[in-house]
């Protein structure tokens, strides 16, 4: 209950990352090797977001 959320590692992602694990997803996770503008974890509101900033 003290655990305190993480956000996702990815650059573009807002999503929180899964307890755990420094990603959301596995989408987040295998694009660390890969500079993406925009996120593919098909969260909602994340794409809006990324695309707002
Ligand atoms: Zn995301
Ligand atoms: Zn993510």
């Amino acid at each position: 209950m003290a655990e305190e959320t993480k956000k996702c590692a990815h650059p573009a992602c807002i999503c929180p990352a899964e307890p755990g694990s420094n990603y959301c997803s596995t989408s987040c996770r295998e694009a660390k090797d890969t500079i993406e503008i925009s996120c593919n974890c098909g969260h909602p509101g994340c794409e809006l977001a990324a695309s707002a900033a």
